[in-house]
């Protein structure tokens, strides 16, 4: 008779296909896996939450790859969209500007078609698009949801300022919804490169211009916010990322890719174009929000919960808990001066909660969210006050 742990341990030798004997013998092919180091092919949960019975999306509306000037392939931009948690992605190659010609044959279209079985097997909504790439001014400008970028190619000669209408007019006939990207990039070295010049404006009276990147890469261009505001213009946020997101960004602490909050009617192409078109966004990067400041006191609201006063001590200070239930970061400065007992600062990190102390005498205090701006000079402005329970 066997004793009853021989059994088991013959039962597992044979199950592994290994000959019950004592020692370790291996009779296999001489190969061992090492599996379990590999990446788990797992997403980020960015939560952003959804506001005035609106889906918010996360989107990058610009990023490059070896087709132009980046460095990776297409499906690498789907990969790192789909690690990060985003939604909606354009891949934008510069249309003038093609440095790795020699070595990549220009093909704007190939892209987007590379890109697509990938982006529809994580689900991620992939846009056409390419970066219209004239000389400064007016500078850059993107166009997505182009039907053939190949269309563009004629108009390769980025100096040439005869062809920078023609550039605009060939995306427009395609019925292209066009931004103009990062237009502060040359603030201080090109003289009225940062100014609504004569170009600009003719585009837009022509109903040809219809966003504004507010947030491109790691800058934040508040005057374009003014601009979007006064013109009517969708507010976009962008990484315009070249190299890979994880050399670009430091994200071991925290930090995430600039990129688009979309507040959509339904998640696909044509529910992100109709937000577009609508106006309906933020531009966003980690702990920064820009944007029409409907949008941006509906996410603060959505995501910023104050709870009733649980206890007040002998000193008449009351107590209550304050906390953020979403990704999004607010940074509150306290806004009436005059006002005693109210914290002078409250640091709403994502997902935290925390004690809010303060004279409960004075009821409701207003706070400026110095990290979320509605115009070019101007913070969010905010009351804070904790009902009685
Ligand atoms: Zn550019
Ligand atoms: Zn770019």
């Amino acid at each position: 008779m066997i004793p009853r742990h021989q059994i088991v341990l013959l039962s597992t030798a044979l199950l592994f296909g290994m000959a019950p004997v004592r020692g370790h013998s291996l009779h296999d092919d001489g190969m061992t896996s090492l599996a379990e180091y590999r990446r788990p092919s797992e997403r980020t949960l960015l939560h952003v939450p959804d506001i005035d019975g609106y889906q918010t999306l996360k989107a990058d509306l610009h990023m490059h790859t070896v087709f132009s000037d980046g460095l990776v392939w297409p499906t690498i931009r789907v990969q790192e969209a789909w690690q990060e948690g985003l939604d909606v992605i354009a891949i934008t190659d510069h249309i003038e500007y093609q440095p790795h010609l020699e070595d990549i044959p220009f093909n704007p279209n190939r892209p987007y078609e590379i890109a697509g079985e990938m982006a529809a097997e994580k689900d991620i909504l992939l846009i056409k698009g390419s970066e219209i790439t004239r000389y400064t001014p007016p500078g850059h400008f993107n166009a997505i949801f182009v039907k053939d970028a190949s269309e563009f190619v004629k108009v390769r000669e980025r100096k040439n300022p005869e062809l920078d209408k023609e550039a605009i007019d060939r995306a427009a006939a395609q019925d292209a919804f066009i931004t103009w990207n990062h237009p502060g990039w040359k603030v201080g070295s090109i003289e009225g490169s940062y100014d609504w010049i004569p170009f600009v404006e003719e585009i837009h009276k022509e109903g040809k211009l219809h966003g504004i990147e507010v947030i491109n890469d790691l800058d934040l261009h508040r005057k374009a916010l003014d601009w979007a505001l006064e013109h009517d213009l969708a507010v976009l946020g962008t990484s315009d990322i070249h190299n890979i997101i994880a050399n670009r960004y430091d994200m071991e602490h925290g930090v995430h890719r600039s990129m688009t909050l979309l507040f959509v009617e339904e998640r696909s192409l044509q529910g992100v174009r109709e937000a577009l078109e609508a106006g309906r966004s933020v531009a966003w990067s980690t702990r920064h929000l820009a944007g029409r400041e409907k949008w941006v006191r509906a996410l603060y609201e959505a995501s910023v919960a104050v709870g009733g006063i649980y206890h007040h001590d002998e000193k008449g200070i009351a107590y209550a808990e304050i906390r953020n239930n979403s990704d999004l970061s607010f940074d509150l400065a306290l806004a009436d001066s005059g006002l005693k007992g109210w914290p002078e600062t409250i640091t709403l990190n994502p997902r935290s909660s925390q004690t809010l102390e303060f004279r409960s005498r004075s009821g409701t205090a207003r706070y400026v969210v110095k990290n979320a701006y509605i115009s070019g000079s101007e913070h969010l402005v905010v009351e804070i006050s904790p009902e009685k329970n």
